[in-house]
Formats: structure tokens, C-alpha cells, sequence
């Protein structure tokens, strides 16, 4: 059986030798990376859309005050309409049920969460 040559990876001073572009621990990153990327694209086209737009502006006239601060009896003004069940995770994008109105500060311990980090 010819053995394939071994060529360094092409991931920059990365010592490890492949058979293809990237050592198996880097064709992983940039698979990583490329997905991050295409999802960046995604919300930047949906975000920016008419559709979601209209939507936005519909929620935020039902629910003009932040969700989670009502819950813990306060009122502050909601900024942020968020999905409940994010769009990555199979959530409805265009569902008005699906959306929450959020303080700035709820929407960012939100996506703390979202991300597993809290
Ligand atoms: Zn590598
Ligand atoms: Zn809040």
C-alpha cells in the first residue's frame, strides 16, 4: 500500500504533518470557524430583514416593557425582542409567540445563557 506523503498542516507554526490540509485538531477549528461564519451571515441578512422588522416593531407594541423585569415586578423598557427558543436551536423565526420583549440587561444575561455560560 503507498502511504500517502505527509505534509505540515496549514494552519500557521503548527507543527502536526496530514495527509490532507489541516491536522485532524485544526480541520476541526476551521470547521468551527467556517460554521460560526455562515451563521453570522444568517442572522445579519435575518436581522436586517423587512419581515423581521415588522415583526419586531409588533412585539414591541404588545409588549413594550421588559418581560423578565415584569416577572420580578418591575417595569423597565423593553430594547430588545428576543427568541425564546433561539433560531439556531430550531426556534421559530418568524413566530410572534416564540419572541420575548427584553431589558438590554435580560437580553444580555440571555445570550450568557444561550452560550452556556452562566
Ligand atoms: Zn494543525
Ligand atoms: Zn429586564
Amino acid at each position: 500500500m503507498p502511504r500517502k506523503p505527509d505534509r505540515p498542516c496549514s494552519y500557521p507554526r503548527c507543527p502536526e504533518l496530514t495527509d490532507g490540509q489541516y491536522c485532524s485538531w485544526h480541520r476541526r477549528e476551521e470547521y468551527k470557524k467556517y460554521n460560526r461564519f455562515k451563521r453570522d451571515e444568517f442572522s445579519k441578512r435575518f436581522y436586517s430583514s423587512p419581515e423581521w422588522q415588522r415583526l419586531r416593531k409588533k412585539k414591541l407594541s404588545q409588549n413594550p416593557l421588559c418581560e423578565h423585569c415584569e416577572r420580578e415586578g418591575r417595569v423597565t423598557p423593553a430594547t430588545v425582542v428576543d427568541h425564546i427558543v433561539p433560531i439556531k436551536e430550531g426556534g421559530a423565526a418568524l413566530d410572534i409567540n416564540n419572541l420575548q420583549s427584553l431589558c438590554r440587561y435580560h437580553d444580555d444575561v440571555k445570550g450568557l445563557k444561550d452560550r452556556g455560560m452562566v
